[in-house]
């Protein structure tokens, strides 16, 4: 009961905060961003969806590597989130953005724990530490707008509510941003989109499995 309370006041302070600050963060671009894994290799991806997989802004795509590792997508300060279940990574990164990466197991870093892009993080898994499902080894990348620090204090706060009340307010959609050379783009449906690889063209329909190759 106490957890419930503190993570609606939480939440509350999101949305507060993001009223006042959320312009100077939205004025920058966002950042080209490595794959959440090492390039070249096969991966999975399940495609473009909201972070809850139903309604809302579409901040989250799915992918499964081959080799089953999970990297940091752009340098920044790795931030563990803590519930009962366990803990999830998140890195803040210069200029207010924040990824997110969710299921993972065996995590290797440490909160406050500077990473350079590509730095591993953990493996992908099914671990839900806050809550929330997942069918199939994976990670669930996320991207958001983060005004402050206090915003992104998420320690204790359940999945279904970063996944709504959270995402509403920060989440940042993947249509139209870059990974590892490739923009994505999000389709009519939840779970769907394509990648385009900008070196050479070619296009990936999602959810999909394809070369990450750079
Ligand atoms: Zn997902």
């Amino acid at each position: 009961m106490t957890v419930s309370l503190r993570a609606a006041g939480l939440a509350a302070a999101v949305l507060a905060a993001v009223g006042l600050l959320a312009a100077p963060a939205s004025a920058e671009s966002f950042p080209a961003l490595a794959f959440p894994f090492e390039a070249g290799q096969q991966a999975y991806s399940a495609g473009i969806h909201s972070d809850d997989g139903t309604g809302g802004v579409r901040n989250a795509i799915d992918f499964s590597p081959a080799d089953g590792t999970v990297r940091a997508a752009l340098a920044g300060t790795v931030r563990l989130q803590h519930c009962s279940g366990g803990d999830w990574v998140t890195v803040d990164h210069p200029g207010g953005w924040r990824t997110g990466y969710y299921h993972l197991e065996g995590i290797r870093v440490t909160d406050g724990e500077h990473v350079e892009a590509g730095t591993v993080l953990g493996s992908t898994g099914n671990a839900l530490p806050c809550g929330g499902s997942s069918t199939g080894a994976h990670v669930h990348f996320t991207l958001w707008t983060l005004p402050d620090a206090a915003a992104g204090d998420w320690d204790g706060v359940a999945f279904a509510r970063i996944s709504t009340a959270v995402a509403a307010a920060l989440g940042e959609p993947v249509d139209g941003k870059t990974l590892g050379g490739w923009r994505f783009a999000a389709g009519p449906e939840q779970y769907s989109g394509t990648a385009t690889h900008l070196a050479d063209g070619a296009v990936v329909r999602l959810p999909g499995r394809f070369r990450a190759t750079p």
